[in-house]
């Protein structure tokens, strides 16, 4: 069973046509801590369940954007820009 991503651009497309960037994190402000750009930078939360992700469509829109998906079932929730307001911040 192949797994589909869904592009908000070109609809849900095989995997293998994207890169995974990661899981979304807060970006420090100016000025934070050093350990909290440490924190951004390396720790992830590996979450087992729902998490936003970085998705880029390689072979296609050649665009980035947001997607939720289940970690555990490995399905996607949906996908949007990342100016959307549905957008984890
Ligand atoms: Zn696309």
């Amino acid at each position: 069973m192949s797994l589909l991503v869904p592009c908000p651009n070109c609809g849900p497309r095989e995997f293998t046509e994207f890169s995974y960037g990661g899981e979304t994190n807060a970006r420090p402000k100016p000025n934070a801590p050093v350990e909290k750009l440490a924190k951004y930078l390396y720790v992830r939360r590996n979450a087992s369940g729902p998490q936003q992700e970085w998705w880029y469509h390689r072979a296609g829109c050649r665009s980035w954007f947001l997607a939720r998906r289940d970690t555990v079932a490995n399905t996607f929730l949906g996908s949007y820009w990342p100016d959307d307001a549905r957008r984890e911040r």
